[in-house]
């Protein structure tokens, strides 16, 4: 398949182009690099069925010759990045999955929106079900991200219902691996740089909170079977292991070695109580669910956090 995947050069945009290459496809990578970077990509550099295009997705492009899937990964997606750029996050949620839709529709492609667990907002019901309409704060610092993705998949619905798109929606669950930014303020990077520097860990709120984190090879597997289903209700994908934010800290600690003292900090407004996806729907359609054990995917990013902070001193 020639398959256009916006937002390729993110933290998990990058890991779907490979897996996508690495499937026999051709794959055609639009991003503007507003929270990505090329070098995510530099092991495709000289892939020839592989090209990056400078392309922000808000803004008008053409695209010539046939296309058979295209998926719309492209929004900042960590809460400091969002906060940061709170317009731009709506812009790529409305305006960006509008373009990308109608080049589906103009291509008749299928299309894959990957939205989120943050639709849900702070689950009143848990674990939290598809089926589960959420308790989001329409006006909070968050809602730059979760109305845009709640917009993104009401968007694709009516592209579905009016114009038969095949679509797909993934509710993608707290997911964690190489190529996340280091200073993305994410739980995942934000410990294991602090550990790595034996500097206290900053726990939000009381750190009773609880996050279900899953590895990032997991979770293409998991796009790339929902990508070739028939199934147009948004699908959770995640790994339904699921612990306090405390506790999470001492698995950190556990694979860096680190004895890094903890630090409380408050807690983000919004910042959801509990988490942790209901696979039963990813199981039984897509006869997915995670494999890669907590412990494996930690010393796997440790190993590459370790590598990226080596290149950064020298
Ligand atoms: P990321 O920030 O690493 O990647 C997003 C990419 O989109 C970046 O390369 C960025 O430059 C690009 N982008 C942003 N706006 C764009 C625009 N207007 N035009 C073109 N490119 C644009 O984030 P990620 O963690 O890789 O997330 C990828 C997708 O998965 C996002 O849609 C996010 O909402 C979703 N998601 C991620 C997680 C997670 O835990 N990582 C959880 C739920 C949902
Ligand atoms: N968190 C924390 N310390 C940090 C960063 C995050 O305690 O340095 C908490 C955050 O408050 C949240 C959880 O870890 O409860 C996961 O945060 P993240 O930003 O990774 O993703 P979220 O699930 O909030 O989108």
């Amino acid at each position: 398949m020639r398959i256009v995947v916006a937002g390729a050069a993110g933290f998990i945009g990058s890991h779907f182009c490979d897996r996508l290459i690495a499937d026999g496809h051709t794959v055609v990578a639009f991003d503007n690099f507003l929270t990505g970077s090329p070098s995510n990509l530099s092991a495709l550099r000289n892939e020839p069925r592989f090209s990056l295009i400078d392309q922000d997705i808000t803004q008008p492009f053409e695209l010539h010759g046939a296309v058979d899937a295209v998926a719309n990964l492209a929004s900042p997606a960590s809460p400091k990045d969002y906060l940061e750029h709170p317009i731009e996050t709506l812009d790529a949620g409305a305006l960006g999955t509008r373009r990308m839709l109608e080049l589906a529709l103009a291509k008749g492609a299928r299309f894959l929106l990957t939205s989120t667990s943050e639709c849900y907002g702070d689950p009143l019901v848990h674990p939290q079900v598809e089926t589960y309409w959420g308790n989001v704060n329409p006006v909070g610092p968050r809602s730059c991200y979760d109305e845009s993705k709640r917009f993104a998949e009401a968007l694709t619905m009516a592209y579905h219902r009016q114009h038969g798109i095949r679509t797909n929606i993934a509710r993608i669950f707290n997911t964690y691996g190489p190529r996340m930014k280091l200073d993305d303020g994410r739980v995942v990077p934000a410990f294991v740089d602090q550990a790595l520097r034996s500097e206290p860990m900053t726990i939000f709120g009381d750190g009773s909170q609880t996050r279900s984190f899953c590895y990032v090879d997991d979770l293409v597997d998991g796009l790339c079977r929902l990508m070739l289903s028939d199934e147009r209700y948004p699908v959770n994908l995640g790994n339904p292991h699921e612990m306090t934010i405390l506790e999470f800290a001492e698995h950190i600690r556990s694979v860096t070695g680190s004895a890094s003292p903890i630090q409380f900090r408050p807690l983000p407004e919004d910042d959801p109580k509990v988490r942790r996806p209901d696979i039963s729907k990813a199981r039984a359609l897509l006869g997915w669910s995670p494999c890669v054990p907590l412990e494996e995917g930690l010393r796997r990013t440790v190993e590459y956090f370790r590598g990226v902070r080596t290149i950064g001193a020298s």
